[in-house]
């Protein structure tokens, strides 16, 4: 049996292995399908405290490996494929190689933004195409970039980049925002933010110089094709949190996100931290902050058990 098996190996789930290995618990930590979790599909990353230059979100994900690795965290490559979580022995079922048990289960699987789903968004991506403003809005000082959605993220996206674009275009397909009043009334007075309502984009451009240079968009009242000259393209329409083993064990939210107080979910001896549990802030160090928590916690319920 484990002391603490950790799903999940992004920043929460990697700084909670750190902080269960210096604490001696021997955790087992489980690599889902997209090893170091999404900071790996960005380039640059200058915001995580530590680094005076800019460092790769892979080198950044390996490195944090890396440290895992030395403390002696022992890494499994595998997928969830059903879970028991309730009751002092938490049962897991991988999808290679069945069956393991353990005391305290910490999960960190993350989130993921959801796209529109165009091949040349596909294509484009890292290239101009990003699903976090706050990542990577800072690649785009004085130029003009694209918004997409009309939720409480897209306008708080238009504004976060308003402050370093020279224009934001926010592309709606609706007449009307689904973001708070607040929110919407911010975006409408902001000199720096142009609404494009009642759109849908039809393609990014430009797959052929292999960066974006604009949007194709459809005004879906009109039938009117244009497009629009960018070259940042930010998708916003909302992320989905990876819980689907966990569905009907552990309270989630009615977007899915599993609901914690300090890392702590309804079930005793199970942990959440990072995005799968953060819908607001979902910053790697944020992540991170959180999985150094549900180790702590993870920690005294186990003394709590002695
Ligand atoms: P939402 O689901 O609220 O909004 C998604 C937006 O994207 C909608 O306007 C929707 O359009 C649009 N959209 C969805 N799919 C497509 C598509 N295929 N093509 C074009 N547009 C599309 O997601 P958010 O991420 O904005 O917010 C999620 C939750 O998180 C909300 O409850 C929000 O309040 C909360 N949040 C809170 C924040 C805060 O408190 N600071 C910050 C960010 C989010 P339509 O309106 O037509 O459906």
């Amino acid at each position: 049996m484990e002391n603490v098996i950790i799903i999940g190996s992004g920043p929460a789930g990697l700084t909670a292995a750190i902080y269960t290995a210096r604490a001696n618990l021997q955790p087992l930590l489980l690599e889902g399908p997209q090893p170091g979790g999404q900071l790996t599909q960005t380039t640059d990353i200058e915001n995580f405290p530590g680094f005076a230059e800019p460092i790769g979100g892979f080198d950044l994900m390996m490195n944090m490996r890396q440290q895992a690795e030395r403390m002696g965290v022992r890494m499994q490559m595998d997928e969830l494929v059903g879970c028991q979580l309730a009751g002092p022995t938490k049962r897991l079922q991988l999808a290679a190689q069945g069956a393991l048990e353990a005391r305290t289960v910490i999960i960190a699987t993350g989130a993921r933004a959801r796209y529109l789903g165009l091949p040349s968004e596909e294509q484009l991506k890292g290239r101009g195409v990003s699903g976090c403003a706050t990542c990577d809005g800072a690649f785009y000082r004085g130029k003009r970039v694209a918004v997409v959605g009309g939720g409480d993220t897209a306008t708080e996206d238009a504004l976060y980049l308003s402050r370093l674009a020279s224009q934001v275009f926010l592309i709606h397909r609706r007449d009307k925002f689904r973001a708070s009043s607040i929110m919407a009334e911010r975006v409408q007075q902001n000199q720096r933010i142009t609404v494009v309502w009642n759109s849908v984009v039809e393609e990014v451009l430009d797959v052929r110089q292999n960066t974006v240079t604009g949007a194709r968009l459809r005004n879906v009242v009109t039938g009117a094709v244009s497009d629009l000259a960018v070259e940042g393209f930010f998708v916003a329409i909302g992320h989905t949190p990876n819980t689907v083993p966990f569905q009907g064990q552990l309270t989630l939210d009615p977007d899915g996100y599993i609901v914690t107080e300090r890392t702590r979910t309804n079930l005793p001896g199970v942990f959440a931290a990072g995005d799968v549990q953060d819908r607001t802030y979902r910053q790697a160090v944020t992540a991170a902050g959180t999985g150094c928590m549900a180790a702590l916690e993870a920690e005294r319920y186990l003394a709590s058990c002695e």
